[in-house]
């Protein structure tokens, strides 16, 4: 029996007869109306969750897919039981403890046994929304591109031979090839290198064009359909969408510059990194510094603690871009010749 609050009136009471029907699109919302006091365990301060910053990060609620991040397990393992299980009490929504499992992160926790804890123990990785979350960051490519890359591979290679059209192949590519790497792209915000993006090109291009030599260049194929293309994906342009690397690029500009960059001034700033020389090692630091892959000592030194981020002319001021390019007393005298 329930009771649905009505605003004039008492609350009505309904009978609890059934549920929604699978795949109903009301379900979502009422589960996550069901299970949100269960996010109470953000509020209780018994519980020390992962501090990065300024932020500290305990719990991610999605569905029925739950992860919580904690330190001090000692302590706060016990809390959290204590919680699910009063959780389970009163809603009726027992979590299968079982089918849970406990990553240990650092030595520190890995030294810890964890015998009586009715958790399933992982020693490297476990999966939250499809995503393999590894106890090393530098092990998230392994453990989520290469399966997937495997996968494709496969599944190209069947598709390969069937009857379908230049612009299915394109469409199965996009509809079916793109989301999957896309969703890998939005999650796991590591970088990838260019072989990569060539090793996706080379299977691509073998799907279409079924292993023989391609008729029509990649480059034609990936413009826009109003300008002579297929519209085939261009992976790379999705990975930096997906990173929001644009948007940083404008910002940081903008901060930098501490004025606005209209979109005819953006074009025309692409346009003239080709066309202000005809050096191509020129062309190509431009294109760097254009879109903020060249890196900085400030950058470096972030990575590197033996290297001074100051200036190397002037010996002053960190050496960002901006001031390597602008900012510099140094270059003064230069910039006045030339501008
Ligand atoms: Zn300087």
């Amino acid at each position: 029996m329930g009771y649905v609050p009505k605003s004039d009136s008492f609350p009505v009471r309904v009978g609890l007869r059934c549920g929604t029907r699978q795949g109903c699109p009301l379900s979502p919302s009422l589960f996550a109306l069901m299970i949100e006091p269960l996010a109470v365990i953000r509020s209780d301060s018994t519980i020390k969750g992962i501090r990065r910053g300024e932020s500290e990060h305990k719990m991610s609620l999605y569905a029925d897919d739950t992860l919580l991040n904690g330190s001090e397990p000692l302590k706060t393992l016990p809390q959290i039981l204590s919680l699910l299980g009063s959780f389970g009490k009163i809603s009726g929504y027992k979590i299968n403890l079982q089918k849970s499992e406990l990553l240990p992160i650092n030595t520190a926790a890995r030294l810890i046994t964890f015998d009586s804890l009715p958790f399933k123990l992982s020693k490297d990785k476990f999966k939250y929304l499809g995503i393999w979350v590894t106890n090393n960051y530098k092990h998230l490519y392994k453990a989520n591109f290469i399966p997937l890359m495997d996968s494709i591979k496969q599944d190209l290679k069947c598709w390969r031979t069937l009857p379908i059209s230049l612009g299915g192949r394109i469409n199965t590519v996009k509809m079916n090839i793109l989301p999957r790497f896309l969703y890998l792209f939005q999650c796991i915000p590591i970088f990838l290198t260019k072989s990569f993006f060539l090793l996706i090109d080379k299977l691509i291009s073998a799907f279409i064009w079924n292993g023989k030599n391609a008729h029509i260049r990649k480059s034609i194929l990936q413009r826009h359909r109003e300008h002579g293309g297929l519209s085939l994906p261009n992976f790379q342009y999705y990975y930096w969408a997906a990173n929001n690397v644009m948007l940083y690029w404008f910002k940081s500009y903008i901060e930098d510059l501490a004025t606005g960059i209209t979109e005819d001034v953006w074009q025309s700033i692409l346009k003239n990194i080709h066309l202000s020389s005809i050096c191509q090692r020129h062309r190509v630091i431009q294109f760097k510094v254009v879109h903020r892959l060249h890196w900085s000592k400030v950058k470096l030194a972030k990575f590197k603690r033996e290297i001074d981020p100051h200036c190397d002319r002037c010996e002053v001021e960190p050496r960002t871009l901006y001031h390597m390019f602008w900012l510099c007393p140094k270059l003064e005298d230069f910039l006045e010749v030339y501008i």
